[in-house]
């Protein structure tokens, strides 16, 4: 009974995500089109995107990120409810790309926010954002409701 309770809501929640935009470089421009009518986010219950991280519980980092602006991406997380989730979308925001030897790039945003889904690429086409949010699906899935991190902080790194 429990676990079915658990599945059910587990579902809920990952086809109700409140999704922020972080759009950082180029890699911004295919999220951009993502969010368009062509591939329809809507099929996966998140087509508002929220301005505001008090009303997001997860945020999709896409393209370079500068040590300049990682203090801001870092309050942003911080200010977003619990439980939240967060998509490296792109090379550069997974290592810092091209740009990972430079003195003002970091190297990989899980350097300041804890990372769970990783998407590859150069830029990723929004089919491989798509890809990205399946498997963040079936990780909340996997976390359940009831078991999971509710009203509970995440370590930080
Ligand atoms: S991964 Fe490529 S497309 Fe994306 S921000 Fe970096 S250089 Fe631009």
């Amino acid at each position: 009974m429990l676990t079915t309770a658990d599945a059910a809501l587990g579902w809920a929640r990952k086809r109700s995500l409140w999704p922020m935009f972080f759009g950082l470089a180029c890699c911004a421009f295919e999220m951009m089109a993502a969010a368009g009518s062509r591939w329809d986010m809507a099929r996966f219950g998140m087509e508002v995107m929220r301005p505001s991280p008090r009303q997001a519980d997860m945020i999709i980092v896409s393209g370079t990120l500068t040590w300049k602006m990682a203090p801001a991406l870092r309050r942003l997380y911080d200010q977003m409810a619990e439980p939240k989730w967060v998509l490296a979308m792109g090379s550069c925001a997974i290592s810092g790309g091209t740009f990972a030897q430079s003195y003002s790039v970091v190297p990989g945003v899980n350097r300041i926010i804890p990372v769970d889904v990783y998407i590859p690429g150069c830029p990723p086409r929004p089919e491989g954002l798509y890809h990205g949010l399946i498997k963040l699906h079936e990780k909340i899935q996997q976390q359940g409701y009831l078991k999971g991190n509710i009203g509970l902080p995440r370590l930080h790194q």
